[in-house]
């Protein structure tokens, strides 16, 4: 193999790393400054965005160690029998980049996954070793999030959570029946298993530190996960109750959503197309319905369409329950409870602290509740001010029509 300098690895390693979307980066036009025009360049390789525990976003040196893999997982576009140019980082390559980026203020933290080279433990050693380095010899203060590989022994992973700030493992797929189709090296017990185990040591080390106050950290931003969307037939239904059973049980940060995009050189047994980027969107507003306005699984599985069992794409989920459960509204806005507040579609939890706070001095009228908002004509509907009832919800037959935003001409050449 031609040996590769260091900034022909990082082309080839930050690039094989994009498709991991546990911490996003949005796309943006190529734009840089050669020919000495202007400053500054969308085109830097590996640095990407994600957000700190305390919501500061910070950038990311995001690579892979290496994308050589013994795996096949059939929409990697670093599986064992993809011809993609392969690279390799050693540890110190790793470390060097990481303190060399930070020294020079382009990054806050790493990000580090990687394909599975020689065996699951040999790899984690490796990703142990770089967060090792730069914690114990370098004396590294910045953010650390390491993919986890699922089949190393749990002892590495307990050492990984040591270093790291955040662990992650990804399911890859919402259903049994996806993983053995498309990652039938994977096991989804196993995945699930470790991610047991995360949790067990997460919370083992936080009562730990309740007791001792010296007693170490261990991934204290928690652990989190990716699904590919679209790559199998799952529904949205089945993806929204995998992810809340992965919040359930695992205590999960984040679950994150990665619309499938067709790779290089595709397996056969892929779609021959991605599916649109705003069912991604739509399954993200669903998970914050759970996570933020107290949905249950199931009742955010009722917004979807009962033929496909996906969310449509037309209005945002929260809007297409309160549409399939016209009874519960109109929502008093001076008397409902809080729960019932942040089911009116286009309130926000902090449009609804602020009714409650609001409402302890006066009662509110249709224009108080106009000044939280970007849309009261969303809202009229589904509440009553002091000064505001609609007519009945189920009297209004046309209401998902007025609801819809009114369809657009497509840009040719945008
Ligand atoms: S194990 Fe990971 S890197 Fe290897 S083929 Fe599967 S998804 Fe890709």
């Amino acid at each position: 193999m031609v040996a590769l300098s260091t900034r022909q690895k990082l082309e080839i390693l930050a690039d094989a790393a994009k498709y991991d979307a546990s911490c996003a980066s949005s796309g943006t036009a190529k734009r840089d400054s050669r020919g000495s025009k202007g400053i500054g360049s969308t085109e830097g390789m590996g640095i990407c965005h994600a957000y700190a525990p305390d919501g500061r976003c910070i950038s990311l040196l995001k690579i892979l160690l290496t994308n050589s893999c013994i795996f096949d997982c059939h929409y990697c576009i670093n599986r064992r029998s993809s011809d993609v140019r392969r690279a390799r980082f050693t540890v110190q390559e790793v470390v060097d980049l990481t303190l060399s980026f930070y020294r020079r203020n382009y990054i806050e933290g790493l990000f580090l996954s990687s394909g599975i080279i020689a065996s699951s433990d040999y790899t984690m050693e490796q990703m142990v070793a770089v967060a090792r380095s730069l914690r114990e010899e370098h004396d590294f203060r910045g953010y650390i999030h390491l993919k986890t590989i699922p089949d190393a022994d749990p002892e590495l992973a307990h050492q990984a959570g040591l270093f790291a700030d955040r662990l992650s493992i990804n399911v890859e797929l919402p259903t049994q029946a996806g993983l053995e189709r498309l990652a039938p090296e994977k096991d989804g017990v196993r995945i699930e298993g470790a991610m047991a185990g995360m949790r067990h040591a997460m919370e083992d080390m936080g009562e730990a530190r309740r007791k001792y106050r010296h007693a170490p950290r261990f991934a204290p931003a928690g652990q989190s996960t990716q699904m590919i969307v679209g790559a199998d037939d799952a529904s949205d239904s089945a993806i929204i109750t995998r992810a809340s059973s992965l919040y359930d049980r695992h205590r999960l940060r984040r679950v994150y959503y990665s619309a499938f995009s067709p790779i290089p050189s595709p397996s056969a047994v892929l779609p021959l197309r991605r599916p649109p980027l705003l069912r991604e969107h739509r399954l993200y507003q669903s998970d914050w319905m759970m996570r933020f306005y107290g949905y249950g699984a199931e009742e955010v599985a009722s917004a979807t369409d009962p033929v496909t069992g996906c969310l449509p794409l037309d209005i945002d989920p929260k809007l297409a329950w309160a549409l399939r459960h016209r009874d519960i509204f109109p929502v008093d806005v001076n008397r409902a409870p809080r729960e019932m507040l942040l089911r009116i579609p286009g309130l926000g939890v902090k449009a609804v602290n602020r009714i409650l706070a609001s409402r302890r001095h006066r009662r509110l009228r249709l224009d108080d509740v106009a000044r939280l908002t970007t849309s009261i004509k969303k809202l009229r509907p589904f509440l009553i001010a002091s000064d505001w009832r609609p007519v009945q919800l189920s009297d209004q037959a046309d209401l998902r029509s007025q609801m819809t935003p009114a369809p657009a001409q497509l840009d040719l050449f945008s």
